[in-house]
């Protein structure tokens, strides 16, 4: 915070703001609602207000008590499993078979799996709805988006409703303009012609629908899309936006690949074949990814030099942001990559150099998706600040060779495959763990790569970032990923380079948990967490964070 802020909101805080603690409890307890949750939500909710100078009225507290408390007897404290026959909740999948170009995906912020899945899913069934016989087409008069579960949830603050309406009118998310959502940000009533064949069908926001967030859902991310012709369905297709980015369907099998050249599907397996090869982790993906794909090595760097560019433009343009920019929606959030970049190049404080670099780093590529602008997904959307942090630092403060920071990219991305294989990248199946967890992890192998650590210590650095952020919540405040989104991206660069820091410098074969046995504490953590901290806005910082 500025002096000037600071001094604003000292200004704007009462003199003494617990001297009315009547706003600490709300008098009436509404029916069906559990007395003790009721007022624990309400005395949260209102010692927030109190403590922050911010009062929300009696009424709005007593609404989103009522919104969010425990149901009389009891609720369901986690979240109802996956159903076993969706592919990324399966046990026994065989071998890694993931491919750098479906990981690092380029698309609009925020969330890989609020915005990116649901434009890569209404674009799939426009293709589908293209192919479907001239006769049938011809009846059509309607396309309709139903979103549940989480994306119907938080889907608003994320703008998952911008983001289908432009997969359905033909956008794909690595070539959308943002600025065409911000256009229908600012514009919602805009109708788009969508052509099929001969016909022509309007759609506009209104016709995405945020439907139930509870249900025996296949996937906390789960939403349909239908061609209709009045009430008869022409066409309909239930989807599933799984996290990062990636999408599965009903009745959904993965693509058929060929063999990677060295398979594995554990960590251990993984640096037995670098060892083994006495080459890096980074390398044997390279094979892998040769021989999965069938491109040469320069078409694989191609496309890792893209994502490693595309990293570098978002850190340059969030940089560039004033100061004083607002990021959008109602948290009124201001952004701070600026002013902490800024600070941190001051002589004074060039003893804090490295951390403040860092940290404004993984806020300016953050910001960026915050304010919906293209970012990369690594893994996701909402923790698109990390690696970029990482890789800029790497490339532009520290000039290391290019090279090793393209096959540290492999190794990262080797890391998020493992996390998705065995456990989840998703924030609304696994909390915030999934993605700044994961995010950390990736950034971590990524370091020890460029600095030509061994394969073990690799491995460490990634088991050590992951670990510490175990049990990590999702709670995005207002459902817009920037509280605590933002900060969080800073937080998870900064403990990847700890991570890095201290696997290289302990001896490797005395670390004493493993990356695998890591990745199940996610995958088990990721079941038992409580429902609510699984990207619903319904606790934590989204409860008890009140917004003047
Ligand atoms: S809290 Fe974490 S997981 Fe949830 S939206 Fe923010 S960055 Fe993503």
């Amino acid at each position: 915070m500025s002096n000037k802020e600071a001094e604003k909101s000292t200004e704007a805080a009462p003199e003494n703001p617990l001297a009315d603690t009547r706003q600490l409890i709300s008098p009436e307890i509404p029916n069906g609602v559990d007395r003790r949750s009721f007022l624990m939500r309400t005395a949260v909710g209102g010692a927030a207000a109190v403590l922050t100078g911010c009062s929300a009225s009696p009424e709005e507290k007593t609404a989103k008590a009522v919104a969010t408390a425990t149901p009389a007897p009891q609720a369901t404290p986690s979240a109802p499993p996956l159903a076993e026959d969706l592919y990324v909740a399966m046990k026994s999948k065989g071998p890694v078979l993931t491919t750098v170009d479906e990981f690092y995906k380029v698309g609009p912020g925020p969330s890989s799996s609020h915005t990116i899945g649901p434009m890569r899913i209404t674009y799939d069934f426009y293709q589908r709805a293209t192919k479907l016989p001239a006769d049938q087409v011809a009846k059509a008069t309607k396309l309709q988006v139903n979103l549940f579960g989480s994306l119907s949830a938080t889907g608003k603050g994320h703008g998952t409703e911008r983001a289908a309406l432009a997969g359905l009118v033909g956008n794909e998310p690595a070539t959308v303009d943002p600025k065409f959502l911000d256009g229908l940000r600012d514009k919602p009533d805009q109708v788009f012609p969508v052509k099929l064949g001969s016909k022509s069908i309007d759609v506009s926001l209104k016709d995405v629908i945020y439907d139930a967030t509870k249900g025996d859902f296949k996937h906390p991310n789960t939403m349909t899309v239908k061609l209709l012709a009045g009430n008869d369905v022409l066409l309909e297709q239930e989807y599933y936006s799984v996290g990062g980015g990636f999408i599965e369907w009903k009745g959904y099998t993965p693509p058929k690949k060929n063999a990677p050249k060295y398979p594995f599907a554990t960590m251990k397996e993984l640096r037995t074949h670098a060892d083994n090869n006495k080459t890096t982790i980074g390398k044997i993906m390279l094979a892998n990814e040769m021989s999965i794909t069938g491109k040469s090595e320069a078409e694989v760097y191609d496309w890792v030099d893209k994502v490693i560019n595309a990293m570098v433009a978002t850190v340059k343009s969030g940089l560039a942001m004033p100061e004083d920019d607002v990021l959008p929606g109602p948290i009124k959030l201001h952004s701070k990559a600026a002013t902490v970049y800024k600070r941190a190049m001051d002589e004074k404080y060039q003893s804090d150099r490295g951390i403040g670099v860092l940290s404004a780093f993984a806020l300016a590529a953050s910001e960026e998706n915050g304010r919906g602008h293209l970012v990369i997904t690594a893994p996701t959307g909402g923790s698109a600040g990390v690696m970029p942090a990482l890789v800029y630092g790497l490339l532009e403060v520290r000039k290391v060779d290019r090279q090793k920071v393209r096959e540290g990219m492999l190794a990262a991305a080797a890391v998020g495959y493992l996390c998705k294989h065995h456990a989840t990248l998703s924030a609304a199946e696994g909390g915030c763990q999934a993605e700044i967890g994961v995010a950390s992890a990736m950034a971590a192998a990524l370091t020890a790569t460029v600095f030509d650590a061994p394969s073990l210590v690799v491995e460490n650095a990634a088991e050590s970032a992951l670990e510490h952020h175990l049990g990590m919540t999702c709670d995005p405040v207002a459902g817009y990923v920037q509280v605590p989104c933002i900060e969080r991206c800073a937080f998870g660069a900064v403990k990847a380079w700890t991570a890095y820091a201290i696997a290289s410098n302990e001896i490797a074969s005395r670390h004493r948990v493993n990356f695998d046995e890591t990745v199940v504490a996610l995958a088990q953590t990721a079941k038992e967490m409580n429902s609510k901290y699984k990207e619903t806005s319904e606790a934590g910082l989204a409860l008890s964070v009140v917004l003047c």
